[in-house]
C-alpha cells in the first residue's frame, strides 16, 4: 500500500479565515490540509488554500 505522496503534494497553503500561512498537502482534487494534521491556526474551520509559489501568477479574474 505505497500510494501516498504521488497524489498529493506538500505546498503551502494561505488561510481563507486569518491569512495564515502553513504547510499543507494539496491533493489531487485541490483540497488542502495542514501537514500536522491539525489546524494550523486558530480559526474554528480553517480552510487553506494552496498558493502557487513562484510560478507566473495565472491572472484568473
Ligand atoms: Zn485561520
Amino acid at each position: 500500500m505505497a500510494e501516498s505522496d504521488a497524489q498529493r503534494q506538500r505546498t503551502i497553503g494561505i488561510c481563507d479565515g486569518c491569512g495564515k500561512a502553513a504547510v499543507v498537502w494539496l491533493s489531487a482534487d485541490g483540497s488542502c490540509r495542514s501537514v500536522s494534521g491539525y489546524n494550523a491556526c486558530s480559526c474554528t474551520e480553517a480552510s487553506f488554500r494552496a498558493v502557487e509559489g513562484d510560478e507566473s501568477s495565472r491572472d484568473r479574474v
